[in-house]
C-alpha cells in the first residue's frame, strides 16, 4: 500500500504528511470510541462508571491540541475517530452484561480498530471477546498493579478481579504480557505459571516493548500507574509506573510496523477519588495517544 492509495474503507489525510515524512509510510483508517459506564463488580469502591463522562470532558476541555507527542493529528473533526457515546443500560449481572458488552464491541471491531473507556476492570473480558471474533490471535498488553488472575474473588468468578483468568482459559487471546504488576498473590503466581503469563513487574521492567507482533489489544487498568500520577483510582497501589512508561508503550506499539493495534481500553478511573482532574487528564492523554497508535497502518 502506498501514500496517495487509499484503501477501500479507509481515508488518506493530508494530516498524514507530517508523520510520513517522520516515520513509516501508513494510512489512517476511522476509529470506534465507546464509553462502557459498568463498574457493578468492583471488589472495593463504585466509581469508575463515571469515568467515560469525566475522560470526555477532560478531553474537550481545551486545554491541549489535537497532536500525538508522535505527531499524528487525531482532531475528531477530520473523522479520524467516531465517540460512540456510551453503552447505555447495562445490567447489573455482569453475565448479562457480558453479552451485551461483547456484542457491541464486536460489532465496532468489524469497521476498525476500538478504543473503550471503562468502567472497572470486568469489562475487558467483553471487550477482548468481542475484538478477537474479527481479529484472531491477540496479544493482549496490560498495564496493572494487579495481575486480575484469580479463578474468583468473593466466591464471584465474574469480578474485576477475574478478566484476565476467564480470556486465557477460554483461548480468547495467544498471549497475555502485564506490565507494572507488583500485587501477586501466591494464588495469582500459579495462574501466571498455568496461563504462562509474562509479567514485567513495577520492580523490574525496563520499559522496553517485548518481541511482540500481530494484532495487539491495550488495556491500561489506570492503577498500573504510581498513585502520585494517577490518584482517582479505586486501589491506591504505591510503587508503580510513571505516565513515560505507559506513554513509551504506546508509541513503541504506534512504530512498530509488524504490531497493529486492533483494540484498546482505559478503565479504573474512578473519578470520586480524583484530585483536580489530575487523573481524568491523564486517560484524555492515554486516549489520544492510543488513537495516534490505532490510526497506524503500516
Ligand atoms: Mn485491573
Ligand atoms: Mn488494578
Amino acid at each position: 500500500m502506498s501514500v496517495g492509495t487509499p484503501v477501500s474503507g479507509a481515508v488518506l489525510f493530508g494530516t498524514t504528511i507530517f508523520a510520513i515524512a517522520m516515520d513509516a509510510t501508513y494510512v489512517v483508517v476511522t476509529i470506534s470510541v465507546l464509553g462502557v459506564p459498568y463498574d457493578a463488580t468492583s471488589s472495593f469502591l463504585r466509581g469508575p462508571a463515571a469515568a467515560p463522562e469525566v475522560i470526555r470532558r477532560a478531553l474537550h476541555c481545551g486545554s491541549a491540541n489535537w497532536f500525538t507527542e508522535l505527531g499524528d493529528e487525531v482532531d475528531p473533526a477530520d473523522g479520524v475517530w467516531v465517540d460512540h457515546g456510551d453503552l447505555d443500560g447495562l445490567p447489573s449481572s455482569p453475565e448479562f452484561a457480558f453479552v451485551k458488552i461483547r456484542e457491541r464491541a464486536a460489532a465496532l471491531a468489524a469497521d476498525g480498530p476500538a478504543i473503550f473507556l471503562g468502567g472497572d476492570h470486568y469489562v475487558t473480558y467483553p471487550l477482548v471477546a468481542g475484538v478477537a471474533q474479527h481479529h484472531g490471535d491477540l496479544t493482549i498488553l496490560h498495564v496493572d498493579a494487579h495481575p486480575d488472575l484469580y479463578d474468583e474473588l468473593d466466591g464471584e468468578r465474574h469480578s474485576h478481579a477475574t478478566p484476565f483468568a476467564r480470556i486465557m482459559e477460554e483461548g480468547v487471546a495467544r498471549r497475555l504480557v502485564q506490565f507494572g504488576i507488583r500485587t501477586a498473590t501466591a494464588h495469582q503466581r500459579d495462574q501466571i505459571e498455568r496461563f504462562g503469563v509474562e509479567v514485567h513487574t513495577a520492580a523490574e521492567w525496563d520499559g522496553g516493548l517485548p518481541d511482540v507482533s500481530g494484532n495487539v489489544y491495550v488495556t491500561i487498568d489506570v492503577d498500573g500507574l504510581d498513585p502520585a500520577f494517577a490518584p482517582g483510582v479505586s486501589h491506591h497501589e504505591p510503587g508503580g509506573l510513571t505516565t513515560r512508561d505507559v506513554l513509551g508503550l504506546i508509541h513503541q506499539v504506534a512504530r512498530r510496523d509488524d504490531v497493529r493495534l486492533v483494540g484498546a481500553d482505559i478503565v479504573e478511573i474512578n473519578p470520586e477519588r480524583d484530585i483536580h482532574d489530575m487523573t481524568a487528564m491523564l486517560g484524555a492523554k492515554l486516549l489520544r495517544e492510543l488513537l495516534g497508535a490505532a490510526g497506524r497502518r503500516p
